[in-house]
């Protein structure tokens, strides 16, 4: 490892793999570095990717493609169906991947494209100059190191110590960060052809539980409600009482745990030497939770900018913001769409669902998004989705 470089990535997710090859395939110098001793391990995601979003930035491999599905199909408490297909099923639905080998597989693009990637290299802190982020301390198998750089990019997930350490205001509160659980789950009988989605209180309190198939007769079954939630149910009992009335034989082969940002994204991504992308700029979907493809297409954004940033010889915030903006007209209506219709389906008792999802029995959503079916539901729902009628 040298002692600089043009750009340090730190985390090598999805949004740090993707920032840090965009950058280097420019030429440019790039460290990325993962606290972890294996990229991709341990999973903290249930895997459900669109197709097309993902083919944006790289092409399908069925070494990590584990299962893929038609559509998805959405249940009110009291058991009421939504179906939505295959083309049209919004941005969490398509794919089932294998995020061990995904993320590796991303990372070995990265890598490919000129990146130097160091894992068990922990950030400890960041390097600030004259009020620039100059570079960063890291903890290399053990040893403590300055590394400098012109940007450092905190690629850093849900846990972002990058941004915090930079000035930046990063605080989620408890109903901000939506707390997971899922099992991985063999021996039982679902479809291999849908995603399942499960609404209602006794189920997952201001979340919702999902079930996507793994192949052959395994599926990702989870479910993530509202850390201001948490205090009166576990996900993981909720999560127990589910998988244990559905699916008796059923055999649990991984448990998986983690937060998703659901507060959308930060009012500050970018300061003086410094860009945050993906989870640690919480840019993940507020109301599905879904961060894999939103992480990727920042990371894109962010290398962009970075690259012309650096050509040019200014890194200031002002400079980088460009990112900030791009990103914005890109996807900050769709997210603070989905951040409005979060905030009122929490509200909202399990007899509301029931009669949104009778509401929309008649319509035929074979051609339909999940923007349209909202765009319908608040149609046919005036009273009941009053605060969303300006949004769609
Ligand atoms: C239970 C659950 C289910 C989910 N399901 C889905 C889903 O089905 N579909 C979907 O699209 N999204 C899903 N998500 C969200 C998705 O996992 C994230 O949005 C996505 O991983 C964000 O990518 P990222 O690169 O920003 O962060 P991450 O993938 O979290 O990567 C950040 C990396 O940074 C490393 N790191 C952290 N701190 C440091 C440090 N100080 N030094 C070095 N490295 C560091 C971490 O080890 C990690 O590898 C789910 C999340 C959870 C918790």
């Amino acid at each position: 490892m040298k002692e600089e470089y043009d750009v340090i990535v730190v985390g090598s997710g999805p949004a740090g793999s993707i920032t840090a090859k965009t950058i280097a395939s420019h030429g440019l110098d790039v460290l990325m570095i993962e606290k972890r001793q294996e990229i991709g391990d341990p999973v903290r995601c249930a895997e459900g990717v669109a197709k097309l979003q993902l083919k944006r930035h790289i092409e399908p491999d069925t070494r990590w493609i584990a299962a893929e599905v038609k559509g998805s199909r959405i249940f009110a408490p009291d058991g009421t169906p939504v179906e939505l297909s295959e083309d049209v099923s919004g941005a969490e639905v398509g794919y089932t991947l294998e995020r061990k080998i995904f993320d590796r597989a991303l990372a070995n693009e990265a890598a490919l494209a000129g990146v130097e990637v160091r894992v068990k290299t922990r950030a400890t802190g960041v390097i600030i100059e004259g009020g620039y982020v100059r570079g960063i301390t890291a903890m290399h198998i053990g040893e403590e190191r300055e590394i400098r750089a012109k940007i450092v990019i905190g690629a850093d997930g849900v846990e972002s110590k990058i941004g915090r350490w930079a000035g930046i205001d990063t605080t989620l509160q408890p109903s901000e960060l939506e707390s997971g659980a899922q099992f991985l789950v063999t021996n039982i009988d679902i479809s291999q052809d849908f995603c399942e989605f499960y609404l209602g209180n006794a189920i997952a309190p201001t979340g919702y539980l999902w079930v996507f198939p793994k192949g052959e007769r395994s599926a990702n079954i989870g479910l993530a409600i509202g850390g201001d939630a948490c205090s009166k149910n576990r996900p993981i009992d909720l999560l127990r009482d589910f998988v244990e009335t559905r699916y008796d034989d059923s055999r649990i082969l991984e448990i998986v745990v983690g937060g998703v940002p659901t507060s959308g994204p930060l009012d500050e991504m970018v300061a003086d030497g410094l860009m945050l992308v993906g989870d640690a700029a919480r840019q993940s979907d507020p109301l599905t939770g879904g961060g894999i493809i939103n992480a990727m297409d920042a990371g894109k954004i962010a290398g962009e900018v970075a690259v012309h940033a650096i050509e040019e010889g200014n890194v200031s915030k002002a400079r980088l913001r460009e990112y900030d903006t791009i990103w914005r007209e890109k996807h900050g209506k769709r997210l603070k769409r989905s951040l409005a219709v979060k905030n009122r389906f929490v509200t909202m008792a399990d007899d509301d669902l029931n009669k949104l999802a009778y509401s929309v029995k008649d319509v035929d959503f074979s051609t339909m998004d999940v923007f349209g079916l909202l765009v319908i539901l608040v149609r046919r729902n005036p009273k009941m989705l009053w605060s969303l009628r300006k949004l769609f």
